[in-house]
This record gives C-alpha cells, sequence and structure tokens, in this order.
C-alpha cells in the first residue's frame, strides 16, 4: 500500500467528472487500498479518487474516529437513490486546505454502489456518515463544498489563497 499525493484547489482534476468504472481489477483495489491510506494519514473522514488524481467513480469512507461502530466503506460507481430531510453542520476538504463552511445536506440518504470485490450494495445512512457520502460524491461530480458555501466565504478563501501562494 502507498500514500498517495492528495491534489488541492485548483487543480483541474477535481473539476472533472468521474466516469464509472468498468472493470473491478486488481488494480482497482490496489486504488482503494491506496485512497483508505491516504485518506488514514492525512487524516480524513473521506476521500475520492479525483482528490488523488484519478478521475473514476471511487470513494472511500470511514467516520469511525468521529462516532464508533463504522467500518471502512470502499464504494465503486456510488449514487444516491433517496435523500430525507436536512443537517447542517461545518464541513472540510483534503483538497480545499484551511477552509471550512458550514453546509446544508440531506439528513439521510441511500446510496447504491458495488463493493471492491464487484458485488452491489445499497447502503442507509444517517448524520455524519450520510454528510460523508453526499462530500465524496460530490467530488465524483466535479463539485466542491467550495461551490456550495457562500459567495463571501468562497471570495475570501479564493484571496487567501492567492495570498498563500504567492508568500509561498
Ligand atoms: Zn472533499
Amino acid at each position: 500500500m502507498a500514500v498517495l499525493q492528495i491534489r488541492k484547489y485548483p487543480d483541474p482534476v477535481l473539476r472533472q467528472k468521474a466516469q464509472p468504472v468498468g472493470d473491478i481489477d486488481e488494480a482497482l483495489r490496489r486504488l482503494i487500498q491506496d485512497m483508505a491510506e491516504t485518506m488514514y494519514a492525512a487524516p480524513g473522514i473521506g476521500l475520492a479518487a479525483p482528490q488523488v488524481g484519478v478521475p473514476k467513480q471511487v470513494i472511500v469512507v470511514d467516520i469511525s474516529t468521529q462516532e464508533q461502530g463504522h467500518p471502512l466503506i470502499a464504494l465503486i460507481n456510488p449514487e444516491i437513490l433517496e435523500a430525507h430531510g436536512e443537517v447542517e453542520s461545518q464541513e472540510g476538504c483534503l483538497s480545499l486546505p484551511e477552509f471550512t463552511t458550514t453546509l446544508r445536506r440531506a439528513q439521510q440518504v441511500l446510496v447504491r454502489g458495488l463493493s471492491p470485490e464487484g458485488k452491489p450494495l445499497e447502503l442507509e445512512a444517517t448524520g455524519l456518515l450520510a454528510i460523508a457520502l453526499q462530500h465524496e460524491i460530490d467530488h465524483l461530480q466535479g463539485t466542491l463544498i467550495l461551490d456550495r458555501a457562500s459567495l463571501l466565504s468562497r471570495e475570501f478563501y479564493k484571496k487567501r489563497l492567492k495570498k498563500l501562494t504567492s508568500a509561498g
């Protein structure tokens, strides 16, 4: 296993629409393992393949550091079938260093996808797990929390980023 480099905004790969996975082979399973290791090393509670420069529909989520009793979830070609309710929380993103914003998401989602073994899975999630799944599935569409944030916090971050990059 290997820790991969996490792509940061404004890397264009973060804006690409991720492609559905056709063949689930050894290389894909290795990618999933590397993504999990990269997420744990960061540390973070979720990671989507475009964040490591691979525009494929693959996500990993593990919220066990925040809420006990949840295993690592790896999903291929995930899609949200149902979304209910509303919840507000603070979100950050490994591709957007030093940016957090309060966002509103569905409180409960039903997600369908394939396991790393290629088995169809349906997953009902609430609370933090539902939020993390929605965040990672957003990445597969090229959507970042920056796009969902208010105009004010978006402009503030872009200005700050400019300062940071010109300083270093
Ligand atoms: Zn993210």
